[in-house]
């Protein structure tokens, strides 16, 4: 009985090393913070790119700026599971990011 305790010890203590070090290599030792990629739809010009950001999406200042026309214009976006059209994750009331209950492009709901 007292074996098994200890083996589960030593197995949970193995475990949470394994996993602080593979969340440790995060922006740690002062290297560039993790990025991923988002796509994004300007408001302004219509143009659909993709974006760095190396936060949560609801941290960030939305708008960003637009790569092709330079404005602060541009959402991350997903496309519309109904029309396929990029739909601006953008809360209507404060312009930050948010989820659109409908598509602007066919008034659905665009996603599940
Ligand atoms: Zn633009
Ligand atoms: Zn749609």
């Amino acid at each position: 009985m007292i074996r098994t305790r200890i083996a589960a010890a030593l197995v949970g203590a193995l475990l949470v090393s394994l996993f602080t070090i593979g969340c440790g290599d995060k922006g740690a030792d002062g290297e560039t913070p993790q990025q991923f990629d988002i796509k994004i739809v300007c408001e302004k010009c219509g143009a659909t790119d993709v974006a760095k950001v190396s936060d949560a999406l609801s941290n960030l200042a939305w708008p960003i700026d637009c790569p092709k026309c330079d404005t602060a214009a541009a959402y991350h976006y997903v496309e519309c599971i109904s029309c396929g059209k990029p739909v601006p994750q953008k809360d209507p009331q404060t312009g930050q990011f948010g989820s659109p209950e409908n598509c602007p492009h066919c008034g659905r709901q665009p996603q599940p």
